[in-house]
């Protein structure tokens, strides 16, 4: 499922992030870029050491931050370690934080005048943040980012599961309503 936004591919997708081959993924992070489980883990295993290497001496990432690497063994270029706020019952920030891990994200994609960027679900594994709510937040970033203006021409969400992507499509078909 895509949508066109200015010229700019919006799509969902449903696999694995390690598998794409855009300009830049996005890692769900964790502020100490120790590495971890879900995506996190998967994206070390396939992208090799080098990736953890290179987060080593970056050192930490702020929630609601980001940072970037090579992406080792990876068909993306870049990896984007991106750090998603762990869900604290909604009035702690979340919202704004996710917003923000989304927005930086896109800057450092911008910086680097890439072309295609692909994102998890950020924060919405282990970090606890409910789907019905992250989900309209990643898009509507995504979208007004690029309604001010980008050198993107693809931003691929990618879905893990089955429910996660009908949750993108139902919401990316919204968005299109509402234009
Ligand atoms: P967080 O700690 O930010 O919640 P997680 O990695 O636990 O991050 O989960 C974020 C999302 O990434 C979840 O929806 C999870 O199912 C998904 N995920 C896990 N592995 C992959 C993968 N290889 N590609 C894309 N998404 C993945």
């Amino acid at each position: 499922m895509e949508i066109v936004v200015r010229g700019t591919k919006v799509e969902a997708v449903k696999g694995d992030i390690t598998k794409v081959e855009a300009d830049a993924i996005v890692n769900a992070a964790n502020e100490g870029l120790r590495g971890g489980g879900g995506v996190d883990g998967a994206i070390h295993r396939a992208g090799g050491p080098e990736i953890m290497a290179e987060c080593r001496k970056i050192g930490r990432c702020s929630t609601g931050s980001a940072v970037v690497t090579t992406a080792g063994k990876l068909p993306a270029k870049y990896v984007i370690h991106a750090v998603g706020p762990i869900w604290r019952g909604g009035k702690h920030g979340e919202e704004d934080l996710l917003r923000s891990a989304y927005e930086t994200s896109l800057r450092l994609a911008e910086e680097r005048r890439l072309s295609s960027i692909a994102f998890p679900s950020i924060s919405t594994g282990a970090y606890g943040f409910p789907i019905e709510r992250a989900c309209p937040i990643a898009i509507a970033t995504v979208v007004n980012h690029i309604r001010r203006g980008t050198k993107l021409k693809h931003v691929i969400f990618v879905l893990f599961s089955e429910d996660d992507y009908k949750t993108y499509v139902a919401n990316l078909k919204r968005m299109v309503e509402k234009t």
